[in-house]
């Protein structure tokens, strides 16, 4: 029984845990700094920075 709880609740913790994956990118060109979250990121990769329109890469990304 207690396994099961504990088993259980790993997996809501992993869950929650992925689901609010942020990130912090920093404008490599007018240096705006803007917490983003996974769609965002992925979003800012393909049309640039939401800013000034600068294109970024993976890099200008760190992981919360
Ligand atoms: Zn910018």
């Amino acid at each position: 029984m207690v396994e099961t709880t504990t088993s259980v609740l790993r997996a809501t913790l992993y869950k929650n845990t992925r689901g609010m994956s942020k990130y912090e990118f920093t404008c490599p060109d007018c240096g705006q700094q803007i917490e983003v979250n996974t769609p965002v990121r992925e979003a800012t990769l393909s049309h640039g920075c939401p800013v000034c329109g600068a294109s970024v890469s993976q890099e200008h990304f760190a992981r919360q």
